[in-house]
């Protein structure tokens, strides 16, 4: 039987171990951390779950091509997922609100409601909407030309109402730019017009790990808490690879699905590269970058909304990045993510990653500048939801060092790369047998579905050899 070795655990690296054990192949992964999952993570603090990834996951529709490898990798053997009726509510701090309804025909009569005047463009959108049906099984593409190259911001500049235009061009942060076309909007909202854009029961940690245990129910091996540091080359094919503590283990082909950055430069020295990879790499990069502030509350907010985007009083300022709104997710609606009474409000805030690197050269600093940004947070939280004023049990941030530190991500990238056209790292390197990359670094624009997708595409290069 022949053997891959797996590096990392993430969704790519448990996808492709899965996919290799089906196959017929030996196969054992060497993960870095503790549990599984990567990016895809939930952490407690002091009893309080936080969770650090999903939002809106999509493929969980029978419909949709992805189903049936979410299924085959065991995802839907657990909790179950929760479609909300919304996928967020907009407010304006002045007590005008924008709830973005998942059902199309809802939505379109909340938004003629807040603006009558705009039928046209709203009947435009909502139609655009309702015939997309993205990665449809049954349903054939529609390309609008003109949602795909118009940018959102410029098709809401013909909107009348003030408040709507405002709304709507908020409903993308903190994941997309307000550049991105018309086209981003209707992708979102058609996954939930069609009910495919879920909520994974029991957060992201809990999903990984349903794919850990199918893993392991396959046969296959995962090495906790060690590190791989190089990829063993011999005549320009991989064999195994050498850990942190010297050993060394040896495969038939080997894969790796951590961070691009180092798997190019540091496991393999930087030997495997052409113009094209480099350029990847060029250090103006601009990357998708976040923090996430966290609180844990004795308090039920079972009642209010599970994803508000909030415009602000103040902008919240993070080094150069000034936020006008702050993107709020609280959890009660999910009885295994907070207790009875207790609630978790959290917020993904966009930011540089070498404002915090520069920050992080002095512990001092980088601490009180997380310590000035909660105390900010915790006053607009408070105002918003006056009803935790001293429940507040636990602070939690985690800042895009925090990404890098935790799973090795160049410039604590939570998505790879952003640009939806952007050139990507190869799954083969030139001039490098039995060596295959896959995550989210592999594909544009990254994310959960596009991670299982690169996992389970090299191992079907791997069996076509
Ligand atoms: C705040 C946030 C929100 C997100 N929201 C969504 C969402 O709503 N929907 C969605 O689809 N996606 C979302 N994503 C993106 C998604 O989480 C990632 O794109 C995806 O999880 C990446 O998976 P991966 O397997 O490619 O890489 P990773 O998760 O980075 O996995 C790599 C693994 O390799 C391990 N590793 C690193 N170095 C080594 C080494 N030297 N040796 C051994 N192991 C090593 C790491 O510990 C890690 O476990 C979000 C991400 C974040 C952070």
């Amino acid at each position: 039987m022949k053997k891959i070795i797996i590096i990392g655990a993430g969704i790519s690296g448990l996808s492709a171990g899965c996919y290799g054990q089906m196959k017929g192949y030996e196969t054992e992964i060497f993960e870095l951390q503790g549990t599984v999952g990567g990016l895809c993570t939930t952490w407690n603090r002091k009893g309080y779950l936080i969770d650090g990834c999903i939002d809106w996951l999509i493929g969980i529709n029978p419909d949709n091509y992805l189903y049936d490898s979410w299924k085959e990798l065991g995802v839907f053997e657990g909790d179950g997922f929760i479609q909300h009726d919304y996928s967020m509510q907009v407010e304006d701090g002045l007590g005008k609100k924008l709830i973005l309804y998942s059902d199309i025909n809802k939505l379109e009569e909340h938004l003629l409601q807040l603006s009558p005047i705009d039928e046209p463009l709203i009947k435009e959108l909502s139609e655009a909407i309702r015939i997309s049906a993205f990665s449809s099984k049954t349903v054939k593409p529609v390309f609008n030309k003109k949602f795909a190259t118009m940018s959102l911001y410029d098709f809401l500049q013909q909107f009348k109402d003030r408040f709507l235009r405002e709304a709507l061009g908020v409903t993308l942060i903190p994941l997309q730019p307000k550049e991105y076309p018309v086209g981003t909007f209707i992708f979102r909202h058609s996954f939930y017009n069609r009910k495919d854009a879920s909520w994974s029961i029991g957060g992201s940690l809990a999903f990984a790990q349903r794919i850990e245990n199918k893993y392991k129910a396959l046969g296959g091996k995962i090495n906790y808490r060690v590190e791989v540091q190089e990829v063993i080359v011999k005549d320009n094919k991989a064999v195994g690879v050498r850990l942190a503590d010297g050993s060394e283990h040896y495969a038939d082909y080997v894969i790796s699905t951590i961070d691009g950055y180092k798997t190019v430069f540091d496991l393999l020295k930087g030997k495997y590269l052409n113009d094209e990879i480099k350029q990847l790499f060029n250090e103006e990069k601009d990357l998708p970058s976040s923090m996430q502030i966290s609180l844990g509350i004795h308090c039920d907010l079972s009642e209010e909304p599970h994803n508000i985007v909030l415009k602000l009083k103040e902008p919240f300022v993070v080094g150069d990045k000034i936020n006008s709104y702050l993107y709020l997710k609280q959890f009660s609606f999910d009885k295994l993510m907070c207790k009875p009474g207790k609630s978790v409000i959290t917020s993904i805030i966009e930011t540089d990653y070498e404002y915090w690197d520069d920050l992080h050269k002095d512990i001092y600093k980088y601490n009180l500048e997380k310590e000035r940004l909660c105390e900010i947070f915790i006053k607009i939280i408070e105002e918003r939801f006056p009803q935790v004023k001293g429940k507040i049990e636990v602070t939690d941030v985690a800042t895009p060092v925090t990404y890098n530190r935790y799973t090795g991500v160049w410039k604590g990238s939570y998505l790879g790369w952003w640009n939806m056209s952007a050139t990507t790292l190869p799954a083969v390197l030139p001039g490098l047998e039995n060596f295959y990359i896959a995550g989210q670094w592999a594909e544009a624009l990254g994310g959960l579905p596009i991670s299982m997708m690169t996992g389970k595409g090299v191992i079907t290069k791997i069996s076509e050899i």
